[in-house]
């Protein structure tokens, strides 16, 4: 076992503290990586403060991990000591289940194991990426381009395949319209992707505060949802809606921005339902869907995708001891784009 530095929630309302942490013995199978930077996913906010659901406190959350490899167990032959590489929201799956041989392990049958609050194989429950250091199967761990600027990366392995996965999922391309509801850390990476793929990019955010932003990420058009006049001059507009907003949005309004057999998918996972009126699905034949992560191989063809096109996040690097206040940023819309925790201050 091995014991490191770490950042830890103790109770859905107290500040999340510095602790330590145990990191299994080194597998046959095992890579063990020396955490450099992890990003702060809403994810990890809604997690720690209980709105998913029950929590297994003490939890040190992140699943935007880059890092270096520090040792590797016999038996491994994907990844060598001194690779830069990255994990992100998984850390094993059943490997057996249709879901999983198809490559879709995010979809596991009996449920892929969370990098952090789930069930390890050992019976521990899996701790995340705000630490120094972190042991992972290497069949998820993946290769992170040295041209990607080394903070900038780590965003990629959740912000970065949430939103290509979906974009490739539904055709995201050249003659595709396609909006982006919320400039925040899934949203910009959103946009970066989507036109990087070729479609015609609209952001809706909150406000026109972000627009310079979204415009320079590569969007083409940027409306207000406080004005209610976008919802009349965008009715029947977008092939494809990507919602990364972390809290319920007004889905019969949002629907009706689709076109004929447009789909509008939630990628933002807030805790309370999302009602949809049935009757704003008949117009237009629209559909309404949800996306997880992404695959092992879709993930390493994402990171590939976006080193080919220059493709970064927009980050802000903290040092540990202000993600408290970090996340109140982020609870508040004040995040451009991804706070990354500078691992180094946890050393
Ligand atoms: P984030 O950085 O906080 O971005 C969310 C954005 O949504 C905000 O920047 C804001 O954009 C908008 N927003 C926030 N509150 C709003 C409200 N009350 N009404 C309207 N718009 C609001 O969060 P994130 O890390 O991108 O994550 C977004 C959501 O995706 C979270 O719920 C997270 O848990 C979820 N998620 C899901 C997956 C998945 O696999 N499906 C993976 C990762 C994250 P504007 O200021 O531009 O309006
Ligand atoms: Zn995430
Ligand atoms: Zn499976």
């Amino acid at each position: 076992m091995l014991t490191v530095n770490a950042i830890a929630a103790t109770s859905a309302t107290d500040p999340l503290v510095r602790t330590t942490i145990e990191r299994r013995d080194l597998g046959p199978r095992d890579v063990l990586i020396e955490i450099r930077y992890a990003g702060i996913c809403h994810s990890d906010i809604h997690t720690v403060r209980g709105e998913w659901g029950t929590v297994p406190y003490p939890l040190t959350v992140g699943h935007e991990i880059v890092g270096r490899v520090a040792e590797v167990g016999a038996e491994v032959g994907k990844h060598a000591v001194g690779d830069r590489v990255g994990v992100g929201c998984m850390v094993n799956s059943c490997r057996e289940c249709e879901n999983c041989r198809s490559g879709q392990e995010q979809y596991c049958l009996g449920g892929n194991t969370g990098t952090y609050a789930s069930v390890d194989r050992d019976g521990t429950i899996t701790q995340g990426g705000y630490s120094t250091h972190v042991v992972v199967d290497e069949d998820f761990v993946l290769r992170v381009p040295e041209t990607i600027p080394y903070a900038s990366a780590a965003p990629l392995l959740c912000a970065g395949i949430t939103t290509y996965s979906p974009l490739s999922h539904w055709n995201a391309g050249p003659g595709k319209k396609v909006a982006v509801v919320g400039l925040g850390g899934l949203g910009h990476m959103a946009v970066k992707i989507a036109a990087a793929m070729g479609a015609e990019v609209t952001v809706l955010s909150q406000t026109l505060g972000k627009k310079d932003d979204g415009l320079a990420f590569g969007a083409e058009h940027y409306y207000a949802t406080s004005d209610p006049a976008t919802f009349e001059t965008l009715a029947n507009a977008f092939d494809l809606i990507i919602n990364t907003v972390s809290a319920p949005i007004d889905m019969a309004a949002y629907l009706r921005l689709l076109r004929l057999d447009g789909t509008l998918v939630s990628v933002g996972a807030p805790p309370q339902p999302l009602p949809v009126p049935v009757f704003a699905l008949f117009g237009n034949r629209r559909s309404f869907a949800g996306s997880s992560i992404g695959g092992i191989a879709e993930t390493q063809e994402m990171l590939d995708f976006c080193a080919e096109r220059g493709i970064a996040p927009e980050v802000e690097v903290i040092d540990a001891a202000a993600v408290n206040d970090a996340y109140e940023r982020v609870l508040s819309s004040d995040v451009r784009y991804r706070f990354v925790i500078d691992i180094d201050s946890l050393r």
